[in-house]
């Protein structure tokens, strides 16, 4: 590996490049726009486009890209070269202000959830100079923002970058009123952990569930699973660390800050933590991220699977999203400081983020509803669907004490004693870990861990900036003519806390206890994504939208549907699937083992009329029972899958696909997996969970 400090950020058009080749005042206006949110001056976007484009022929490109986040849940790109003809016949290289700041890519074929008929074909996508332009395949990428011809927001960027503005404006007043003069921006930053899986590809080319679904719809559990918790943080195989070399070294040259990898808890699992960045950056760098993750693994023969759930029985994939709020002046507004008891900027933050969460929990919980996070969510594994908040013991202490009026004790700053002289003492966290909480306090940021290991980061991220900024701007209003402000903060800071307390939750979230809990908190448990996308489009939540500017109703009525009709969709291509493995290679395999079973009992008995065909018969018939039983199931999916045409509404039809599709795929399955138990390996068609959890 070549120079860590020279490869890093050597792909992108960052900082230090554009003040290289900058002229020094179209630099220093471009960082106005991308330091303090300031509008863009359209006449630098010329000298910018030019000195980009200078660098990135340098570079051996010869196209750009507008990259964007339509609502497909992927990215999106189409390639311009940057060839001009001239007078003679020949080209020159070019790229204008224009082809900077404005791409159009048509609009028509992403979806927009009905608020565009599919012949209004105009969308554009503009330049977001918050985020660095960086080189992939000899192209030039350029990260954008899209909308339609007439204004709607079609993708994930745009309302993100919305809320981080709106949530500046309204803590940057509310930091004025608090004597925090001097602070002019504040900024939310997130650092996502990605899990993921890492399959042979060999076996993978196998498996048409996975090539479809992402996830395996049939396959038996191996002998062994997780259960010796040897795969957590052990040894990592020659081949899984080549590829995670490859992968830092090409995340780093695109400048994503690649910083932890280790074994996760199920078998081929893993993960990969970057330091933390700006929600906006942090977001682009995820979605990156997870692409660069999947070429790298073709290169080592491998696949990597970010589905939540590739395999029933182990643990799923999520990702954990890191997530604070900082000041231009550098400080962390999460962070409690020494003495969190006469903090009262600290306690107000805290206490609008209390009551966002609380008041907005159904936001949080469908922000992270998928079908692939289904089966994670309040299903067979953690995190629980109910969305409440860990505080840990210092600051839920300082919580009853502000509520009840009494003394607050202080943290335990005590040292870790280690026992041993040769190993050094040391000071412990403030507080312990509480890894079952959905939205878990650690330290000087909260933990979001319900997000699914596929999702875009920027949805969750732009629902929790806009509810607290939506809390602040209360706040602000509350406190902004009070002549005591400290007695009135003080003031505020109790009432919140004690009306929304019941949020917190410092205990175990998978208990069974804690469901008659929470139901008894009036904490919602919306345990699939048709229960909990039906809460999108709630007065409230259309309300919170609008006031702070981030999507209008008939948008959000648009996401609403468009997050409906993927569901439906990918439920309806999971049980098609299905079906085609039933019907066209298990259904026949285990018909061809039992005639091989019959023959061999025949052959038997044509030798001598007393041998035993014991062995033989008992399998022959277990087996022709299940295969019924399978066969007929087959059926029943088939029949549903064509009933879910005649079911009306995005709501319906996905409770629909619930309730009876996904169901009836479970029992399919079922029936397959204990036919794969009792058929022989040679006779079945696709590689087992042994053969694939344990393959690399
Ligand atoms: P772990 O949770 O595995 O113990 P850390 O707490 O050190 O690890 O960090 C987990 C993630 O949180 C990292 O991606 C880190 O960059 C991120 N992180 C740390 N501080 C902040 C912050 N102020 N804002 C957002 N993310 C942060
Ligand atoms: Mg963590």
């Amino acid at each position: 590996m070549s120079n860590v400090t020279e490869l890093f950020s050597s792909l992108v058009f960052d900082d230090k490049k554009m003040q290289e080749r900058l002229p020094r005042i179209t630099y220093k206006s471009l960082k106005k726009t991308v330091k303090n949110g300031e509008p863009l001056d359209i006449s630098v976007a010329n000298a910018v486009a030019n000195a980009m484009k200078d660098w990135a022929v340098e570079m051996g490109c010869t196209h750009y890209t507008h990259w964007f986040q339509p609502m497909t849940g992927v990215t999106a790109e189409k390639h311009d070269s940057f060839i001009f003809p001239t007078e003679g016949g020949g080209i020159i290289m070019e790229f204008s202000g224009k082809e900077l700041i404005k791409g159009e890519p048509d609009a028509s074929s992403f979806p927009s959830g009905g608020i565009r008929a599919t012949f209004e074909a105009r969308g554009y996508t503009t330049w977001d100079p918050t985020s660095p332009a960086f080189i992939r395949d000899k192209t030039l990428y350029i990260p954008t923002a899209f909308c339609s011809y007439t204004g709607e927001v079609l993708d994930k960027k745009t309302p993100l970058l919305r809320s981080m503005e709106r949530l500046s404006e309204v803590a940057v007043k509310l930091l004025h009123l608090l004597g925090k003069e001097d602070v002019t921006r504040v900024s939310t930053t997130v650092g996502p952990e990605q899990e993921y899986f890492l399959i042979d590809k060999k076996m993978y080319d196998q498996r048409p569930d996975l090539i479809y679904t992402g996830r395996t719809l049939f396959g038996a559990p191996a002998p062994k699973g997780q259960e010796l918790e040897d795969h957590y943080f052990g040894s990592i195989k020659t081949r899984v660390s080549a590829f995670m070399n490859e992968l830092d070294e090409e995340l780093w040259k695109l400048g994503v800050l690649a910083k932890t990898k280790h074994n996760e808890v199920a078998p081929s699992q893993h993960e990969l933590a970057p330091i933390f960045e700006t929600s906006n950056i942090a977001t682009d760098h995820n979605e990156l991220t997870m692409e660069v993750m999947k070429k790298v693994a073709e290169r080592h023969g491998l696949v990597c699977l970010l589905h939540e759930k590739p395999f029933a029985g182990v643990n799923g994939s999520g990702k954990h999203n890191n997530w604070s709020i900082s000041t231009n002046t550098g400080e962390n507004l999460l962070d409690p400081g020494k003495e969190p008891q006469n903090n009262i900027q600290f306690q107000l933050i805290l206490a609008a983020v209390v009551k966002a969460v609380h008041e907005y929990q159904d936001l949080l919980r469908l922000t992270v509803a998928s079908a692939g996070n289904d089966h994670r969510l309040g299903a067979n594994e953690a995190p629980p669907a109910i969305i409440s908040m860990y505080l840990g013991d210092d600051l839920g202490a300082l919580v009853d004490s502000i509520v009840n009026g009494t003394e607050y004790k202080g943290k335990d700053s005590s040292d870790m004693v280690t026992k041993v002289n040769v190993l050094a003492d040391f000071q412990k966290d403030s507080s312990d870990r509480n890894r079952t909480s959905p939205f878990a306090f650690t330290g000087n940021k909260f933990e979001f861990r319900a997000l699914g290991s596929s999702l875009n980061i920027a949805c969750p991220n732009y629902m929790l900036n806009t509810m607290v900024a939506q809390e602040l701007a209360e706040f602000y209003e509350e406190l902004k003519d009070k002549s005591d402000l400290v007695r009135a903060a003080k003031a505020l800071i109790k009432k919140t806390l004690t009306e929304h307390k019941n949020i917190i939750f410092n205990g175990d979230n998978y208990s069974a206890e804690w469901v008659g809990e929470a139901e008894k908190r009036g904490l919602c448990n919306y345990r699939s994504l048709p229960e909990a996308m039906a809460h999108y489009v709630d007065r409230k939540n259309i309300d919170l939208f609008e006031k702070n500017g981030i999507l209008n109703e008939s948008e959000i009525r648009a996401r609403y549907d468009i997050e409906l009709e993927h569901y439906t969709k990918q439920i309806r291509i999971e049980a098609l699937t299905m079906i085609d493995m039933a019907e066209k290679n298990i259904t026949p395999s285990v018909i061809s083992f039992v005639s091989e079973l019959t023959d061999a009992a025949l052959a038997k008995k044509s030798l001598s009329s007393s041998v035993s065909v014991y062995v033989e018969t008992s399998l022959v018939e277990e087996l022709s029972e299940k295969l019924e039983a399978f066969v007929k199931k087959t059926d029943e999916l088939k029949q549903a899958v064509s009933g879910l045409a005649s079911v009306d509404g995005s709501l319906e039809k996905a409770v629909y696909c619930r309730e009876k599709i996904f169901a009836l795929m479970g029992e399919l399955r079922t029936v397959g997996d204990s036919m794969e138990q009792k058929t022989s390996a040679e006779y079945w068609p696709y590689p087992s969970y042994g053969e694939l959890l344990f393959g690399v």
